[in-house]
């Protein structure tokens, strides 16, 4: 008989939320987008934050960025808060509604969607989308529900795989195609595209929503991916941005997405995330009962998650090194 987990307590939210009472406005026709036009050729570079209500930490580096008033010397430069009405329902006491108002903003960037504009978020998207279809580069913030760890997302695509290892952080780089249930900002148009046309996508999971130490991990992404992309030279970004590069950065292939059938599914252990199973046919969990098996050997857990369990949500991810 399977075990019975209890439910795990809802983890303290000590990041502080960040007042966005100027940030907001924007510098555009756009409320909460920022544009720098350098006017000299460089890339197109977008930073986009709070595409989840609750992941407050790419909010925090952008207005550390508006803050230190940090310009293009190349290309432009976007800063997108995106889904303020989310954030707007924000309570550190109860942070798992403010991810969306109506759907997941993370799995409504592709055309058909977008022509339907029948959710708050869907009509964001839409004033959003001529900033992203401009932009060349990407780095979308978010942050997790469990892991601690930080996890770059590059998709499937090799150049966004060498980027996540020239950047020199985080650690660990996970090779996902997204999700079932809709298409992600970092797969838009262009940025879903296979072979090298000249865009770069990355979704960088900073660590536990309500982690302090996230806003961290997001400043320095932020930093070291300005300076890749040539907007910004390093000597224009304050040192404290920058942390210590991870000694090794090991990335993962993912090859399955564990949905759940229904709200009744559970996990066999509390996994954290990254656990490297050894043997196939480890029990990882049951859905409607029925166990759900590791399919290989040395079998990685990707952001195991019940937290927005209902049919159709994927709760974890398996993955295995890339060789
Ligand atoms: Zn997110």
């Amino acid at each position: 008989m399977p075990t019975t987990i209890p439910a795990p307590l809802p983890r303290p939210f000590l990041l502080a939320c960040p007042d966005l009472s100027a940030e907001r406005l924007g510098n555009t026709d756009t409320p909460g987008v920022w544009h720098f036009d350098s006017g000299v050729q460089g890339k197109h570079v977008m930073l986009s934050a709070l595409v989840h209500g609750n992941e407050l930490c790419g909010a925090w580096a952008l207005k550390e960025a508006l803050a230190a008033k940090l310009l293009p010397r190349r290309g432009s430069l976007t800063l997108a808060f995106c889904n303020l009405a989310a954030f707007d329902r924000f309570d550190s006491a109860n942070y798992a509604p403010a991810r969306f108002v109506d759907e997941d903003m993370n799995r409504v960037w592709s055309d058909d969607k977008l022509a339907l504009p029948i959710s708050q978020e869907r009509r964001r998207a839409a004033e959003i989308l001529p900033w992203l279809q401009q932009a060349d580069w990407l780095l979308d913030f978010h942050s997790m529900s469990n892991s601690d760890v930080p996890l770059q997302l590059t998709g499937m695509e090799q150049r966004n795989i060498d980027l996540a290892l020239a950047l020199g952080n985080p650690a660990t780089i996970i090779a996902d195609a997204g999700h079932a249930a809709g298409v992600r900002m970092r797969d838009y148009g262009r940025f879903g595209e296979s072979g090298d046309n000249g865009t770069r996508s990355l979704l960088i999971e900073c660590g536990f929503h309500g982690a302090p130490e996230a806003r961290g991990v997001a400043v320095d992404q932020m930093a070291r991916f300005l300076v890749e992309a040539g907007t910004v030279d390093r000597n224009d970004i304050p040192a404290d941005w920058f942390t210590p590069g991870a000694p090794i950065q090991r990335a993962l292939r993912v090859t399955h997405a564990v949905a759940a059938k229904s709200a009744d599914f559970r996990f066999a252990e509390p996994w954290k995330g990254l656990e490297t199973l050894p043997a196939a046919g480890t029990i990882i969990g049951w859905s409607e009962g029925e166990p759900v098996t590791t399919p290989y050997d040395n079998c990685v857990l990707i952001m195991p998650s019940t937290a927005n369990l209902r049919a159709g949500v994927t709760v974890v991810r398996l993955a295995q090194p890339i060789v």
